[in-house]
């Protein structure tokens, strides 16, 4: 089971937890579930939801439940299903067996109708849907009672049955609570619990015509399944009041506790399944599982380990009050992970070619690098080095300003895990003046990183054998939102996407050791950040990563500038 931190973690909701449990309330059970909708794939804020739920669960010996709660046609899928699935499992959780559907539920939920019918709490209603709207009131005034609300019980009975055999037309009539039109809750104004809806279910087919609604099916789900704690985030606090009379209206076994906690907002992103779509749908990103979307199955893809994300969750914590997340702070928590798992290669991402002259034209050595410098632990590899390499071209400037200590005319510096390299003379091309080959002398007494007679360099650069290295396509992932708060001004979220939030360089020339990379295995490119072998379209024959995230964070120093 995912457990990150060795402390357990202590807040608002585990208190109360702690308290039922001194308390007895629930016979010391603790059962949760993680309930998501299927019409998108799951995101960072319910990777939050998911580690909370099956944390508890483990924390406290309990049980938690993965149900879906499928409770309206429209935009429900088996894609999504499967994605959460896939999704909450790769996260690290185990729901064993208790994979739940909501609309496995509809007979008794039905029922449950039925059941409040009989006792005059809910009756059919014949408003449109307009007039319901008009009729409920506002904050500052009361509602409207339904002419229809005082419709005697058989007559419900019937009407709520022929609602199910499908006799009626879509919007014709509804079934509602009957609770009070007066309340300052809006919520608890006779809220519509069932509406016909003739479309068929991606599961139940035609099975039904009649849906429940959410706010009628989430919790009586939950009391199905004897949930002890309805975990949900705090837009739900107004609903807790209808959840409650529901339960006790039908005087239910197991009365869940609701407890709202705020979801998780995280910068330079949007974490709403509706601007997801629209993301996806208008193909600003390629599919759900893009690497720049704040999706489970992006960060997957791009590279994200599951351990990162789930630390990033115990960090961020659970609290009652709305905030905002740093996004460095979870491009921390991978690179913190990635340090520690990820093997050193060296790959050259924009190759400039350097000829060694007085390097004897078929020699090739072997070097043994430390596959982690501070974990031999993890081995070495054997890396080949001959008279043509490829450095990257930042690594190179002709006319070198200050500060700048790699190699340049006259200069000598470091290749990494080799010799000492002094630059000679350059080639240029005629038609641009663009240096193309840099040529240099190497001091064969370096071997060891080290000149005999003490001179030092001031700079180590990767490198990688011409004639040895493989080419490789890398797509440099960036945020995807180039502002803090994509949504702050008005609905037109999509101008401030980042139009750098991807650079592709097919020309890349990777360390032959990553000719066998797995799928998804993770690196460090030495000196220049993290990167995966890309799942879906890397193959032996064409290499591809995905650069995970960079050494260091460059957006924090942005805005700071900014700022200033
Ligand atoms: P969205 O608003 O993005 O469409 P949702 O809340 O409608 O999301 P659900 O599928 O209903 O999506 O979510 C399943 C669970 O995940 C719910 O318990 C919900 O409270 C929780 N959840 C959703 N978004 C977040 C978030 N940003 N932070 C924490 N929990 C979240
Ligand atoms: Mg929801």
């Amino acid at each position: 089971m995912a457990q990150t931190n060795s402390s357990p973690p202590s807040d608002f909701i585990r208190d109360i937890i702690e308290e039922h449990l001194r308390t007895n309330k629930y016979q010391g059970r603790v059962a949760a579930r993680f309930p998501p909708e299927p019409n998108g794939y799951l995101h960072i804020g319910h990777a939050k939801s998911v580690c909370l739920n099956f944390g508890i669960a483990a924390q406290y010996g309990g049980t938690c439940n993965l149900r879906m709660d499928d409770t309206d046609p429209s935009g429900e899928s088996l894609e999504y299903v499967e994605s959460i699935i896939n999704d909450v499992r790769w996260l690290g959780f185990d729901w064993e067996d208790r994979l739940y559907y909501a609309s496995d539920y509809y007979e008794q939920l039905y029922r449950y109708a039925v059941q409040l019918i009989k006792e005059g709490k809910a009756y059919v209603c014949s408003l449109s849907a307009d007039e319901i709207r008009d009729y409920r009131g506002t904050l500052s005034d009361l509602g409207k009672e339904s002419p229809y609300r005082n419709r005697p019980v058989e007559e419900n009975l019937d009407m709520f049955e022929r609602m199910r055999t499908g006799e009626f037309e879509e919007g014709s009539h509804v079934l509602r609570a009957k609770i009070d039109m007066a309340s300052p809750n809006i919520t608890m104004r006779d809220p519509v619990i069932y509406r016909i809806k003739k479309e068929p279910h991606y599961r139940t087919g035609n099975k039904w015509c009649i849906y429940p609604m959410y706010d009628f099916a989430h919790c009586l789900s939950d009391s199905i399944e004897r949930i002890t704690h309805s975990i949900c985030t705090l837009e739900f606090e107004n609903n807790r009041p209808l959840y409650d009379w529901f339960l006790d209206a039908l005087k239910v076994e197991c009365h869940p506790q609701q407890i709202e906690f705020a979801r998780l907002n995280l910068s330079y992103t949007i974490l709403s399944k509706r601007r997801l779509i629209e993301l996806v749908e208008k193909g600003y990103v390629i599919g759900w599982g893009d690497p720049r979307m704040p999706t489970v199955a992006g960060m997957r893809r791009r590279g994200y380990p599951p351990e990162a994300i789930r630390n990033f969750c115990a960090r961020i914590g659970v609290a009652k009050n709305e905030n905002l997340i740093d996004m460095a702070l979870l491009e921390h928590c991978v690179r913190e992970d990635l340090n520690e798992r990820a093997l050193r290669v060296m790959g050259v991402l924009r190759p400039l070619r350097v000829v060694i002259d007085n390097y004897p034209e078929e020699l090739v050595e072997e070097f043994e690098c430390p596959n982690h410098p501070q974990n031999p632990g993890k081995g070495s590899r054997k890396v080949p080095f001959s008279r043509t390499l490829y450095i990257e071209q930042e690594d190179f400037l002709e006319n070198p300003p200050k500060k700048f200590y790699r190699l340049a005319p006259g200069r000598e510096v470091r290749l990494r895990y080799g010799y000492f390299i002094k630059c000679v003379s350059v080639v240029k091309d005629p038609k641009t003046g663009h240096v193309v080959e840099v040529h240099c002398t190497y001091d064969p007494e370096t071997r060891s990183g080290f000149a005999p007679d003490g001179r030092k360099v001031d700079a180590t650069i990767h490198w990688v054998s011409a004639n040895h290295s493989i080419p490789a396509e890398v797509r440099l992932y960036d945020r995807l939102f180039q502002v803090i708060d994509p949504t702050s001004e008005g609905n037109d979220f999509t101008k401030h996407l980042n139009p750098k939030s991807l650079e592709i360089l097919a020309s890349c020339c990777v360390e032959p050791s990553l000719a066998s990379a797995a799928p998804g295995s993770q690196f460090q490119f030495e000196r220049v950040g993290y990167f995966c072998v890309d799942p879906f379209d890397s193959s032996d024959k064409a290499l591809v990563f995905n650069r995970t995230v960079t050494l260091r964070d460059t957006w924090t120093k942005i805005s700071e500038k900014e700022k200033r």
